[in-house]
């Protein structure tokens, strides 16, 4: 069986027979071995309680801590093996609990004692484990230690009294498998850390954000808990249980938020999305109260603190539920993901409310189950990610269809005059500053003579022989008319090797014509930038008077010298108008 389990188990039996059993029958004398306990006021000492056995609970003890007095528990350290008699290294170890004052009395076979009052400073860390160790007074007499006893006020936990023990101070420079594991497991978690950030910058949704802060959260939770973390930094009582108790709210707070924004629209009703935006005050105001919490209240606190994550669990259980039923693919990571830390926090709470504090054990099958939960969940981020992705994108394709349908001809697939005049200023600053306007000579005899459909089929050989690359644009104005824009130096002799391609192009590609298709041109070259509507007007005046002239030709106006490249002498700016065919 699951060792966390198997301690709940023993945990909660325990819990119910000390509440079923009668007062425990009056002792004398202290058994070898035990462990008891004893709530007494601040002033009694440890030499005087010992005295009277009779009023210690001992073994399955209801521990208790209490604002208004000292605990105390007593260690008997006869019928050990080696009688009490101190060992150098040994220390007292126990849960890792904050509290306000702690001493330790050593209690001689011989009837002397010696106590010492523990200061933060003497507390020692372990690496793998929520435990702290202590040093030991010594006894001057040199006697055996019959027991030990500590005496604590101000204990946040029933665990520093119930987990004392004895026991030879671990070798701090060895590194165990334990340890290995532990730093495996924290390495684990930086993956999904840096994958969340690489969803973030793809997507720009905010769920790769808090899931970012969850794994940050739990991953501090994990360093702080196992103890791993001081194996790296020295830190006091107080900031790791500050750490401690902070990443779980955080945890909390990014998990709500993750799993409100990672949900599938719709999957939730408007009363549970505001309730998992109230796990936030929520879980701060029971963080705020269980770190500042004293006096009287210090009896109760930290069982009202895990109270406190019930309601949390509870939420969290009732959304997954109707995001399953409503068909949530997405939420069946957080299920998976979730069910072991659930069942562990669980587990924790209902220790806590018991006898003991939570089973020493649990700690191991948390950090299992953190792991577990991001991976699951990190997977399950990724799997949004991937429908996200998938219908962006399929709705980019949608868009640009719809835009190339909208701006291009369907017969010749050139652009439309609409798709062109968006496009015309980007042109004219590109470097594009030819333009010719075409339009083909008695078309319209085709269309009566052979049909709209030879029409068409004219028309597309039209669009095949003006070839648009990239100094060239090509537009079907209109019914037969097309115009062409170019760039390049040379661009009035290309438009005008177009022109002259048409008729073999038209015969070559609608073969049972009679006659040759021409096409008359008005064309402007090196033109300064000027709007679209001015430039086309130029060229449709020098086009009419190309067919006035005759057809099949082309009339052509150019702002520069540059009609020279055509063979032709240069002139005049802004008077330079030629024909050609
Ligand atoms: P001109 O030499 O003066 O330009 O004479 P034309 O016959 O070419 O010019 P006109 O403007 O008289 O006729 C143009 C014809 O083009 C009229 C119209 O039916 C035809 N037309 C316009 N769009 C299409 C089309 O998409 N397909 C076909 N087949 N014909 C079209
Ligand atoms: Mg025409
Ligand atoms: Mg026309």
């Amino acid at each position: 069986m699951f060792p966390g389990a198997r301690h709940f188990l023993i945990t909660i039996a325990g819990a119910i027979l000390t509440l079923l059993a009668l007062p425990a029958s009056a002792e004398t004398v202290f058994a070898p071995g035990s462990l008891c306990t004893i709530l007494a006021p601040d002033s009694e000492s440890a030499a005087n309680l010992v005295r009277d056995p009779a009023r210690w609970q001992c073994n399955g003890a209801r521990w208790r801590v209490d604002g208004n007095a000292a605990s105390f528990v007593r260690i008997d350290m006869t019928g050990l093996p080696r009688g009490g008699t101190p060992v150098p290294d040994e220390t007292l170890n126990t849960r890792l609990t904050r509290f306000g004052a702690l001493w330790i009395t050593a209690i001689g076979a011989d009837g002397s004692t010696a106590t010492r009052e523990i200061a933060h400073d003497d507390l020692r860390f372990a690496s793998t484990s929520w435990t702290m160790r202590m040093p030991l007074p010594r006894l001057e007499s040199g006697a055996a230690v019959q027991a030990y006893v500590v005496k604590v006020i101000g204990a946040r936990h029933k665990g520093l009294l119930s987990d004392v023990e004895i026991a030879p101070a671990p070798d701090e420079r060895a590194v165990g498998d334990d340890e290995l594991i532990l730093a495996a497991l924290c390495g684990l978690m930086l993956m999904p850390l840096a994958l969340n950030f690489a969803i973030y910058r793809v997507l720009r949704q905010p769920f790769a954000l808090w899931h970012a802060l969850g794994v940050f959260a739990m991953l501090t939770q994990t360093a702080v808990a196992s103890g791993i973390v001081n194996r790296f930094v020295s830190l006091s009582l107080n900031q790791i249980c500050l750490l401690s108790s902070l990443s779980w709210s955080l945890t909390i707070i990014a998990a709500s938020r993750f799993f409100d924004d990672l949900l599938e629209p719709g999957m939730l009703g408007k009363r549970q999305k505001q309730l998992l935006l109230g796990v936030i005050p929520w879980v701060l105001f029971w963080s705020v109260y269980y770190n500042l919490a004293g006096g009287p209240l210090l009896s109760s606190v930290a069982s009202v603190y895990y109270a406190s994550f019930l309601p949390f669990i509870g939420l969290l259980a009732w959304t997954m539920a109707t995001a399953a039923m409503r068909g949530s693919r997405t939420v069946w990571f957080q299920i998976i993901g979730w069910a072991p830390l659930i069942t562990m926090g669980v587990v924790r709470i209902t220790s806590m409310l018991g006898a003991t504090d939570t089973p020493m054990g649990l700690m191991s099958a948390q950090h299992f189950s953190i792991a577990f939960e991001v991976l699951v969940t990190t997977l399950g981020a990724a799997d949004r990610f991937m429908a996200i992705k998938d219908q962006r994108d399929r709705a980019l394709t949608q868009a640009r269809i719809l835009e190339s349908l909208a701006e291009r001809d369907p017969l010749t697939g050139l652009y439309n005059r609409r798709g062109f005049e968006e496009r015309y200023t980007r042109l004219v600053l590109d470097g594009f500053s030819t333009m010719a306007v075409l339009d083909l000579d008695h078309f319209k005899s085709i269309n009566d003579t052979r049909g709209h459909a030879t029409g068409d089929a004219v028309l597309r050989a039209v669009a095949l022989a003006l070839m648009p690359d990239e100094d060239t644009v090509v537009v079907r104005i209109g019914g037969e008319e097309f115009l062409l824009l170019l760039r390049g130096k040379n661009g009035a002799e290309r438009a005008e090797r177009r022109r002259q391609a048409i008729p073999a192009r038209i015969a070559a590609e609608v073969p049972m014509l009679d006659r040759p298709v021409t096409a008359s041109m008005g064309l402007v070259t090196g033109a300064p930038p000027m709007r679209f509507a001015d430039l086309y007007r130029k060229c449709d005046r020098l086009l009419y008077e190309a067919k006035a002239a005759g057809r099949n030709r082309t009339e052509m106006h150019t702002f520069s010298a540059s009609a020279s490249s055509l063979g032709l002498p240069p002139s005049e700016p802004e008077q330079n108008v030629v024909s050609l065919h």
